[in-house]
């Protein structure tokens, strides 16, 4: 999972796109990027590992147009090269070509391979190759458009992206549209982000005029904000949201697919409450993304939620670091005072690895809680992903080939529940048949081998 973000039209869209990258900073965490096309036609680049307010410096420069990213990888191995942070790009003669994207091209080892005669590879990462697929078929076709067209049907994937050349800035959004990407067109600016809640916050906007570039939709925007509208020359049979983002990785105040998160979070919440059956003094909701939840958890048991585990701030998201920079860390701090003799429900959004759960039943029943019921607000994850989240292999996941009871057993908890995945469906609101579930359920929306996938993707921890 990554953010992207442009900017077209403004006298400072390179200020603008670092703004929008902060706004999206949960997406990744690693390393962050923003390049941009002067006035007069000369292109910069900046890119630099850590938060957007440390990576990227405030950008003075007047910018037509510029477009950002903010990493967390998924492919290859994580190297802490420069080179593998967005956007990247191939300069080509007076031209260049900038690529930022989101999402995982589960078919790019092949596709390299067939690059291989004519580049040469910098990096092990799949951005690499698309950006390689995309230059090449641009440069046999001699039109943007075709050629973007013609690379990204050879793509299988997810993907959410945005290239930028000196003239012209193009959009794009996979035909199953498993990742978001949002518009917003003010006055003589267009702004594109992962999410729309980059959009409003910044631009203090309305949800109302905000737009999500349609699955397999490709946009064109010229310097002078000419915009063309064409598609994916592959039609598939299904659209495959991303089920994660409602679950856990969109902020709160995005819309996706039409969908607020936040509303979509609450149900899953309220579902994931009904026929309680044991005794619960008080909810107590996982920080932050579990927090939606355990509001429509304790709305409907009708029990009292206490805030009492205490998020440390600066710490980042965990479950987006990078394997090899995850460790026993403490993420919370505890108001014990307000557990002790407690029967509690521990709200959280997914249960991923189990190992921060287990450890945290532990440290609530040693501060004095009597009971711990954990509360997952979406079904078992037993199943890895290869479209664009880094739970990539079958073992790394607790629920994977156990049942509720073995899961429980190994977080030590008193009871455990998950929601359904037809509550989940549910909570979400959007046909069945239009989101991505395959991380639950096993049935990927594109033809892959799971075990050929997995030792393709497995990063050495
Ligand atoms: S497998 Fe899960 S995380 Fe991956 S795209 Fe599908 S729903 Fe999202």
């Amino acid at each position: 999972m990554c953010g992207i973000a442009a900017c077209v039209g403004a006298d400072y869209s390179a200020h603008i796109v670092k703004h929008l990258l902060i706004q999206i900073q949960h997406r990744g965490q690693e390393g962050a990027g923003l390049a941009w096309i002067t006035p007069q036609g000369q292109h910069r680049l900046i890119r630099n590992f850590g938060y957007v307010v440390n990576a990227i410096p405030d950008v003075q420069e007047q910018a037509p147009m510029a477009i950002g990213h903010v990493r967390y990888s998924t492919t290859g191995t994580y190297t802490r090269k420069i080179e593998e942070l967005h956007p990247m790009y191939i300069e080509d003669g007076e031209n260049v070509l900038f690529l930022a994207f989101n999402g995982t091209i589960a078919n790019y080892k092949q596709l390299r391979k067939e690059l291989e005669q004519y580049y040469t590879f910098v990096t092990d990462t799949d951005t690499e190759v698309l950006l390689k697929l995309i230059h090449r078929e641009i440069k046999l076709r001699k039109d943007i458009i075709e050629g973007v067209r013609q690379a990204l049907t050879k793509v299988q994937g997810s993907y959410s992206l945005v290239l930028m050349t000196k003239n012209v800035l193009v959009l794009a959004r996979d035909p199953y549209g498993f990742k978001p990407l949002s518009i917003l067109k003010k006055d003589n600016i267009l702004l594109a982000c992962s999410e729309s809640c980059a959009l409003t916050t910044l631009m203090a906007e309305t949800t109302d005029n905000i737009m999500e570039v349609e699955p397999g939709q490709i946009i064109l925007c010229t310097k002078d904000l000419e915009i063309f509208y064409n598609n994916v020359d592959r039609e598939p049979e299904r659209r495959a949201f991303c089920a994660f983002e409602y679950v856990y990785f969109a902020r709160p105040d995005t819309i996706f697919n039409g969908v607020v998160i936040y509303d979509a979070r609450r149900r899953m919440g309220e579902l994931l409450g009904e026929d309680e059956n044991e005794t619960i003094d008080i909810v107590v909701p996982i920080p932050e993304t579990g927090r939606v939840a355990a509001y429509g958890y304790a709305y409907r048991t009708g029990k009292p939620i206490e805030d009492i585990l205490v998020k440390v701030r600066y710490l980042g998201r965990s479950f987006i670091m990078p394997k090899e920079l995850r460790s026993q860390i403490a993420r919370f701090g505890i108001v014990s005072t307000r557990l002790r003799g407690k029967s509690i429900a521990l709200v959280d959004d997914s249960l991923v690895r189990g190992t921060t759960m287990r450890n945290l039943v532990n440290t609530l029943r040693r501060l004095g809680a009597c009971k711990i019921h954990v509360r997952i607000a979406s079904p078992p994850i037993r199943y890895p992903c290869f479209m664009g989240i880094d739970f990539p292999t079958r073992q790394e996941l607790v629920a994977h080939g156990r049942d509720v009871e073995e899961v429980r057993k190994i977080i030590e908890a008193d009871t455990l529940r998950y929601l359904s995945v037809e509550n989940l469906v549910k909570a979400i609101g959007l046909p069945e048949k239009d989101l991505c579930l395959a991380c639950f359920t096993g049935q990927y929306p594109i033809p892959l081998d799971v075990s050929e996938k997995e030792r393709e993707f497995y990063r050495e921890g």
